[in-house]
């Protein structure tokens, strides 16, 4: 019978050998994941070795976790711990509000975090924070579309303009409302492991001051330094990003937001967003990719896309009043280590900006989320060694880190093919706003990019991107691009 079926199995191959290549990947694949899912590992299956830690109450002189950085990774993380009871540590070198130079876009998953903390209603209400309602894209060919997402959307809107002078100020203040020991004006200077009482000792900068923590929490930004000298994340920064306010009645900008491609910049790009008060935010983001754009080049592409870029310089207008550029790194695509003995690595330290966007505030958020759940846990069983710790790191990449390969695919292809995103932005154009909901949700990470091979998504943008190749080599292209404007 088991050779016969063989049999048939190698004659079915080799009469059709693309179905058989086919059906052997999907088949590697399907036995990838549930041999995944079978073999994979819980707290519960470690020894314990701290069981004290499990009463919430008992702790003496240290505290259960430190974190170092309490942006919206290390805030979100302290609001959740200490909302378990968890005594945590949150360490900010900084004093709120400060500004953080970002493009101020916050996206859906980190707005529904902001609601289950009690904070978005009062951003809005304090006309802090802005709904983002009109927005779209401008594609390399000069394509564009502007949708409405409100109406589509109901309760949970697609984006969020909140500058992070009152974002960030506004998450900390939550996390100590909840119980957190936040510390601002503490920047930290190292923390030493102390393996046997299974303790960090963790030193502040210009001072004497030193705490205990049980577990070391590193969620200190993109230059990642402390995991950097503990030796968990070994690399730089990789891409950079530019801001400039745009002071409000200086320019002629119609939407709440768009996304500007330029053909010699992808996959980078630039973004125009409206905040409350009517002034805008212009942000260049230079994703790696592109041999000809290396970082060094952002001030020119922050010069040049605002004076000669016909959308934006059209959108800016004549008057524009910019504030001088400002620039920060970003840490792409994951690190593919976050975690070690009694410590862990959370936000943008790890590497969570997705490169196809170069945002990260919602993935810090998330993972703040699920690393207190996940710390909770294992403070409940009593165990912080690297094996256990390693399960945080798997939960973030199932989630939503191991979608950056893709992002990096298709930002190669989009680099190699710009007319990709002329077709997309034509498809978009076409399907309206229900389609831009969709794809919005594909760009930032709350489906993964797998979904653009879905056949509602492959079809139309096919069926637009032969019709635009036949337009090009036809001459007759301009033509669309004028009514789809
Ligand atoms: C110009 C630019 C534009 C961007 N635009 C967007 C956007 O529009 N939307 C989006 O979602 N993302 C955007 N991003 C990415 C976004 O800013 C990050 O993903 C997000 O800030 C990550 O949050 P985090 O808490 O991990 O790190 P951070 O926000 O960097 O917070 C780290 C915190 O750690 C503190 N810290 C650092 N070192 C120490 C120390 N030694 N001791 C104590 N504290 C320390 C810092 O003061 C800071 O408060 C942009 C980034 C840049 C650079």
């Amino acid at each position: 019978m088991a050779p016969e079926f063989v049999q048939s199995l190698l004659l079915f191959a080799s009469d059709h050998p693309i179905y058989a290549v086919v059906i052997t990947v999907l088949s590697l694949f399907v036995l990838r994941s549930l041999l995944k899912k079978l073999l994979k590992q819980k707290i519960t299956n470690f020894p314990r070795k701290f069981p004290e830690d499990r009463d919430k109450r008992s702790k003496e002189g240290f505290y259960d976790v430190a974190v170092v950085g309490a942006g919206p990774a290390g805030s979100t993380l302290g609001y959740y711990l200490a909302k378990a009871g968890r005594n945590c540590l949150l360490l900010e070198k900084k004093k709120f509000p400060r500004d953080k130079y970002c493009g101020d876009a916050v996206c859906k998953t980190a707005i529904e975090i902001l609601m289950d903390m009690g904070i978005y209603e009062k951003l809005i209400k304090e006309n802090k924070a802005r709904v983002a309602d009109a927005g779209g894209l401008c594609s390399p060919g000069g394509l564009s579309y502007i949708g409405r997402s409100k109406e589509i959307l109901g309760e949970v809107p697609a984006a969020l303009a909140c500058k992070r002078w009152w974002l960030d100020e506004a998450i900390a203040m939550a996390a100590k409302r909840a119980g957190a020991y936040l510390k601002e004006n503490s920047g930290v200077r190292d923390a030493v492991f102390d393996a046997k009482a299974g303790l960090w000792t963790v030193y502040l900068e210009d001072s004497d001051k030193s705490y205990k923590a049980r577990v070391l929490v590193c969620a200190d930004g993109a230059p990642s330094k402390l995991a950097t000298k503990l030796g968990i994340v070994k690399r730089p920064p990789d891409g950079s990003c530019s801001r400039a306010y745009v002071e409000s009645g200086t320019h002629k900008f119609k939407a709440d937001g768009c996304i500007f491609y330029h053909r010699d910049m992808l996959p980078g790009y630039s973004a125009l967003f409206r905040h409350p008060n009517n002034e805008l935010n212009y942000c260049v983001y230079l994703i790696p990719g592109n041999p000809k754009v290396t970082n060094d080049d952002l001030p020119y592409w922050h010069d040049f896309l605002m004076k000669q870029d016909p959308n934006i310089s059209k959108s800016l207008g004549p008057g524009a009043k910019l504030e001088r550029m400002k620039a920060a790194s970003l840490r792409l695509g994951g690190e593919p280590v976050s975690h070690g003995d009694h410590v862990l690595v959370v936000g943008d330290a790890a590497g969570m900006i997705d490169p196809m966007t170069g945002e990260g505030i919602h993935h810090a958020m998330e993972a703040g989320k699920m690393a207190a759940v996940f710390l909770d846990e294992a403070m409940h069983h009593g165990n912080y060694d690297k094996d256990v710790l390693k399960l945080y790191h798997e939960a973030w990449m199932d989630k939503f880190g191991s979608d950056f390969k893709w992002s990096f695919a298709i930002c190669q292809l989009l680099y190699r093919f710009p007319i990709l995103l002329d077709a997309a932005t034509a498809a978009i154009a076409r399907k309206g706003d229900k389609f831009l909901a969709a794809w919005a949700d594909i760009m930032t990470g709350r489906v993964p990019k797998i979904h653009l091979l879905r056949p509602e998504f492959v079809i139309v943008i096919t069926f637009e991107l032969v019709s635009l190749i036949i337009k090009r080599a036809l001459g007759i292209e301009k033509k669309r691009e004028k009514k789809l404007e």
